[in-house]
């Protein structure tokens, strides 16, 4: 039997503790999808691409909020600054930079997440917890009044060994519980359709589910 979204959604509630926020990847999806979605009871969507992004929320209900998860472009910013409710993928002091400025011009607050590398395998993406460090103590940070760091977010290496995945993830929420108090911060947000469970097993606030709730993208459409 095929699953509705609906079914998905059902499914996914009974397994995450009600303190774990779901956001429902809708990228490549149609909006009949995320509709359907929404009338099922969720209300938060995640896209990676900023004019995807923008298509869907001009056509859709206005209680939806909208979650940026993808790698930034910092040229685009500026079309999604009115209505973003968090920005997931973070990963440099100029980009936090430009997103102040975006958001000042609306006169709001833009919620940000800072996007740190945990995964061995190579990857463009992501701070190092240093650098991480260096920026959330840096004078140029605090001066951003129209930004608001609230937590990091984070990706396992894409493999099928659970204890690699286990130990970076852990490693996250280590370095997520040494700063959650100073920095006043309250999301971590990890794991995805293939390892969200053990992503809430190391205190994941927040999951990113696209596929399990939406089924296989097909990049190729
Ligand atoms: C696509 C994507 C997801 C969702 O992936 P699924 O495996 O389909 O659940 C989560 N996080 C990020 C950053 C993504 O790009």
């Amino acid at each position: 039997m095929v699953q509705s979204i609906k079914d998905k959604l059902t499914q996914l509630h009974k397994e995450i503790p009600s303190s774990v926020s779901l956001v429902a990847v809708s990228k490549t999806k149609p909006i009949a999808d995320i509709q359907e979605a929404y009338d099922a009871g969720q209300r938060i969507f995640g896209e990676n691409k900023i004019q995807e992004m923008l298509g869907k929320y001009e056509v859709l209900p206005k209680d939806i909020e909208w979650h940026m998860i993808g790698h930034l472009q910092r040229n685009k910013v500026k079309y999604m600054a009115s209505f973003v409710s968090l920005i997931h993928g973070v990963d440099s002091l100029k980009t936090l930079q430009e997103i102040n400025k975006q958001a000042k011009k609306h006169q709001r607050t833009i919620n940000c997440l800072l996007q740190v590398r945990i995964a061995k395998e190579e990857t463009k993406f992501g701070l190092t917890k240093e650098e991480t460090e260096a920026i959330l103590t840096s004078d140029a940070f605090k001066e951003l009044k129209n930004i608001k760091v609230i937590g990091f977010m984070g990706m396992a290496t894409f493999t099928e060994e659970l204890d690699q995945i286990n130990d970076e993830f852990s490693s996250l929420q280590q370095f997520y519980e040494k700063h959650k108090q100073q920095h006043h911060l309250n999301v971590l947000s990890m794991g995805m359709s293939g390892d969200y469970q053990l992503a809430i097993q190391n205190g994941s606030t927040m999951i990113r589910v696209g596929s399990a709730i939406f089924g296989e993208r097909n990049y190729i459409a």
